[in-house]
């Protein structure tokens, strides 16, 4: 058995190996390669990822998965190893369901969808891009016949970014979220939106980078193991348990910018850096899902970072960094500034109130389309309709409506949005939890101290990478099914201070 297991390790960690290049590649592209290099990166992308998913899929994986297996049936079982067979079983399984004709075919439709989406969402043509996103939806549905028997076409889809989840537990979920959000946002913009000017000054780019580093290492991101850079759309990525590097954008007209995605990339490698080391290198050592991932980083980016005991801690430095644009500007006003809530037609700019109707609405299209409820020449009318009833405004042209996010553009339909409205979800119920874990935590963090947060976190949820279901871990960890009452109450308590609701 051992000698069985060593070399399934060994194999999986080359599959490891070879995605972790191409996620260095994949950086280097989004951060420092010249444009030039555009042509034969893509080669050199799908060469490594060819590569990779031939590794996950080779037979001998399944054969040494087989034995491993038995051996831990006769009783040689460790939780962890039970763990990586069924992650690495899971991993194998999926990649040799996906025939590569197919995979072949999605990438090069894939590829064509997005170049012709970024001419056509600033053209506001949706109509150019129409048919490829029918295509798109067929293909969709193929993929998910890969894994039949479901229950819901989306299931497999969903099953990729959030194991585990399926169409109906998060229907159900997200339907008594709207129920809740939608009088939420419909009572807090009839008053008039909080002014936010103080935010829309100029401000040097060195001194905002060097202020949301500062943060970054309090929460407790290890710079050792990480960098931060500057792309085009903030992302982490992870090549090691000793190199997890952040990226930012940074517009010196605007001071929300780089600190939130800052704080928010932050959550997200902090997250990867606390994993088990043991799992470094193994399927087991990544994130466990979508939705956990983006927990951590809303967890940072919002109950923290736009919190007011946060802030009596850091806004004097802020002040000092920025004197002149912010030493007449109160604490109240600077804290109402970062959490004005208006409806806004936007999903990437929208508050955390509003938030989660841009990601419920965008789950609904994702299953009516793929039921085939919904055709997708109807869908930009369906867009504004649905943007009416939730937000009471409608957007004017596409480009600010259904062209607006690139996900359906350069990926499935189905799958893509559920994460980040159920990152929003777990973030406050791993809150609260923390805090009755250990009370004094708003008192450590407004005195700028993190290590009880960060420890609780790194203990309950990050060690464990993909050793448990979302479900499962957000259980654990909380000792509760995931629910919207956390959330819920958070944004009560939170808004209920600042607006009429
Ligand atoms: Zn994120």
């Amino acid at each position: 058995m051992q000698d069985d297991l060593a070399s399934l390790k060994a194999r999986l960690r080359e599959h490891n190996d070879l995605e972790s290049a191409a996620s260095l590649l994949r950086w280097d592209q989004a951060t420092y390669m010249p444009s030039g290099g555009a042509g034969a990166r893509g080669r050199q992308l799908a060469t490594l990822e060819r590569l990779a998913h031939d590794r996950i899929a080779d037979p001998e994986i399944g054969q040494l998965l087989d034995k491993v297996d038995a051996a831990l049936r006769r009783g040689d079982e460790t939780p962890t190893t039970a763990a990586l067979v069924r992650v690495a079983r899971r991993d194998h399984e999926r990649a040799t369901r996906v025939p590569s004709a197919f995979v072949s075919e999605f990438a090069n439709h894939r590829a064509e969808t997005y170049e012709l989406w970024t001419r056509a969402r600033p053209e506001n043509d949706f109509s150019r891009i129409c048919p490829k996103l029918e295509k798109t939806v067929e293909l969709s549905r193929t993929y998910a016949s890969f894994f039949a028997p479901y229950e819901h076409v989306a299931d497999p889809l969903i099953d990729d970014a959030d194991p585990g989840m399926n169409a109906s537990t998060v229907r159900a979920l997200f339907a008594e979220l709207r129920r809740e959000l939608v009088p939420l946002v419909r009572a807090m913009t009839s008053v008039p939106p909080a002014d936010d000017r103080c935010l829309f000054q100029t401000f040097a780019e060195e001194d905002q980078l060097a202020f949301g580093q500062m943060l970054a290492g309090r929460f407790g991101y290890d710079f050792v193991r990480g960098r931060q850079d500057k792309t085009h759309h903030p992302f982490m990525t992870k090549f090691s348990l000793g190199d997890v590097r952040i990226t930012t954008r940074v517009r010196a007209d605007d001071l929300s910018e780089a600190l939130f995605s800052t704080l928010h990339e932050a959550g997200h490698a902090i997250y990867e850096q606390n994993i088990d080391v043991s799992f470094e290198a193994s399927p087991l050592g990544q994130g466990a899902s979508a939705g956990i991932h983006e927990s951590q980083s809303r967890l940072w980016e919002n109950l923290v970072g736009r919190s007011r005991p946060f802030w009596k801690a850091f806004y004097p430095s802020l002040q000092k960094l920025f004197p002149g644009q912010l030493g007449a500007v109160s604490l109240e006003t600077f804290y109402r500034a970062i959490n004005k809530v208006a409806r806004s037609l936007i999903r990437t700019n929208a508050d955390e109130v509003t938030y989660g109707l841009h990601v419920i609405m965008r789950f609904d299209f994702e299953l009516d389309l793929l039921e085939g409820k919904l055709a997708v020449r109807d869908l930009p009318e369906a867009w504004r309709e649905r943007f009416r009833a939730d937000f009471g405004i409608v957007p004017e042209t596409d480009s600010d409506g259904v062209l607006q996010d690139v996900h359906w553009y350069d990926g499935f339909v189905g799958g893509a949005f559920q994460g980040y409205a159920l990152g929003n979800l777990m973030s406050a119920q791993f809150f609260e939890a923390a805090v009755m874990a250990h009370p004094d935590l708003p008192h450590e963090i407004e005195s700028g101290r993190f290590d009880t947060l960060r420890g609780w976190l790194a203990t309950n949820v990050h060690r464990h990478g993909r050793m448990y279901l979302p479900a499962e871990l957000v259980e654990k960890a909380t000792g509760k099914e995931l629910g919207i009452a956390p959330y819920i109450a958070y944004l009560r308590t939170k808004y209920g201070e600042l607006y009429p609701i």
